[in-house]
């Protein structure tokens, strides 16, 4: 049950310096008094959160840091994700431009980077760095995944003489900026630890739409597609996509929703049978029955309680748990129900994994990651710390990280979406 305390949000101290942005007209500065309401619907089911606010984010008249001796710098980590690049971008030209600040830094190849036993030195950012970054994919600093301790990370802080920390990244690299937040604190050093959320698989508490995630299923609809036409050009056509989604199936059901081709879309937050009368076998059996093809699309977190679990599982640098490959699974438990039924079927599997993280953004990501950015640096001036910029209701506002890591987001099977994609896919519920 969250509370008023939950939003609130730390400052490092007085903000008794007139923003430089002051120069600029048509700035509208906001009140840190601002707040955006967290349950927008009235009605005896939202009683829930009613009173509930955060905190608007934008930038403010008055800031804590000295734009003339104040140097930020910008790392991001975890997976890639369509849109980092113009994070950087706009990280940058927020602090240089507009607020003035001398120095900006890059740091290569995530929170690895700020260890200097990694042998990794900061990137000075420049115009000429920047300038056409923004039309590539991944990012031009590198990421990586692994434990790094929050007491080398300040110590680097402290060295480079860094006020402003951004953070782009995921669940881990949060935690990860949590951890460094509460040791500045510990400190008593005066410096601002900014989150930046990233996650393709758009999972993150309080962020309704991440940057990436609508990039992400432009790709997967064209996977979609490929896979449709395939199914539907041969006798008992299945097409069998997996798509992006460790523990919540977005990609997925956005994909199939904005498709409208799909017949079946298998997420984690929705257990499937596979076997027996209503299983979800008999079901593809009767989709080929009456319609002679299918499209089925799963998230790699789907499914996981079928998989053998006899080994332990993997995890990965970071202590993700590596999720084993449902698409082979499945893949192999169709053909496998149609052989002994003596069914003939041709089934084509897709995987399209990391080509749909690895693009550039589209439209509507580069506007949310330039938007996202710039809101991190306006609060990084302002001496917010510990704080990550999330969105509600098509507001930027400010999360305090560990209210944003305490939950995941995952797919509500009563929400709008998952009901839309039962309709677009006709699917039972298993
Ligand atoms: P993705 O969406 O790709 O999973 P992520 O940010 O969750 O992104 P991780 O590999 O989990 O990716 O974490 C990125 C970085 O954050 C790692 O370098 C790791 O050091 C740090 N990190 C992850 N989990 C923690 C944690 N619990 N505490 C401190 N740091 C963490
Ligand atoms: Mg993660």
């Amino acid at each position: 049950m969250l509370t008023e305390k939950d939003f609130e949000i730390t400052t490092l101290g007085p903000c008794a310096i007139d923003s430089p942005l002051r120069r600029l007209r048509d700035v509208g500065f906001i009140e840190d008094s601002s707040r955006v309401r967290l349950q927008p619907k009235i009605g005896p089911q939202y009683a829930d959160g009613m009173e509930l606010s955060v905190e608007e984010a934008g930038p403010r008249e008055r800031i804590h840091f000295e734009p003339r001796w104040s140097c930020g710098a910008v790392v991001t980590c975890g997976g890639l994700s369509p849109g980092l690049n113009n994070v950087i971008r706009s990280v940058y030209s927020e602090l240089a431009y507009n607020y003035e600040v001398p120095r900006v830094l890059g740091v290569r190849n995530g929170y690895m980077g700020l260890n200097p036993e990694s042998g990794l030195k900061l990137v000075e950012l420049t115009p000429a760095y920047v300038d056409h970054i923004h039309d590539m994919g991944g990012t031009v600093l590198g990421s990586s995944r692994g434990p790094q301790d929050p007491a080398v990370i300040v110590d680097a802080l402290v060295r480079e003489s860094i006020d402003m920390l951004f953070c782009v990244g995921g669940d881990g690299t949060q935690r990860g900026a949590a951890k460094i937040a509460a040791e500045v604190q510990r400190r008593g050093l005066d410096k601002a630890i900014v989150g930046i959320p990233k996650t393709i698989d758009n999972d993150i508490e309080f962020v309704y739409t991440s940057f990436g995630y609508y990039t992400a299923l432009e790709k997967a609809q064209e996977v979609l597609r490929g896979a449709h036409v395939e199914a539907r050009c041969a006798p008992n056509g299945i097409g069998l996509v997996k798509l992006m989604g460790r523990d919540a199936g977005f990609i997925a059901a956005g994909a199939a929703l904005a498709s409208q081709d799909a017949n079946f879309v298998l997420i984690p937050e929705v257990p499937v049978r596979l076997d027996g009368e209503h299983g979800f076998l008999a079901a593809l059996e009767h989709r080929l029955a009456t319609r002679e093809h299918a499209l089925v699309v799963v998230a790699e977190g789907a499914c996981q309680d079928l998989l053998n679990r006899a080994r332990a599982a993997e995890t990965d640098a970071s202590g993700n748990i590596l999720h084993e490959d449902v698409g082979l699974f499945l893949r192999d438990e169709i053909k496998r129900y149609f052989k002994a039924k003596g069914i003939a079927i041709n089934l084509k599997y897709l995987d399209p994994s990391y080509f749909i993280r690895s693009v550039p953004a589209n439209s509507s990501d580069r506007i949310l990651s330039d938007q996202m950015a710039r809101m991190a640096v306006h609060a990084g001036m302002a001496g917010k710390t510990g704080v990550m910029i999330g969105s509600i209701h098509n507001e930027l506002v400010h999360v305090p990280i560990t209210t944003s890591i305490a939950h995941r987001k995952r797919v509500d099977t009563a929400s709008d979406l998952w009901t839309a994609v039962m309709r677009s896919t006709g699917q039972p519920a298993w």
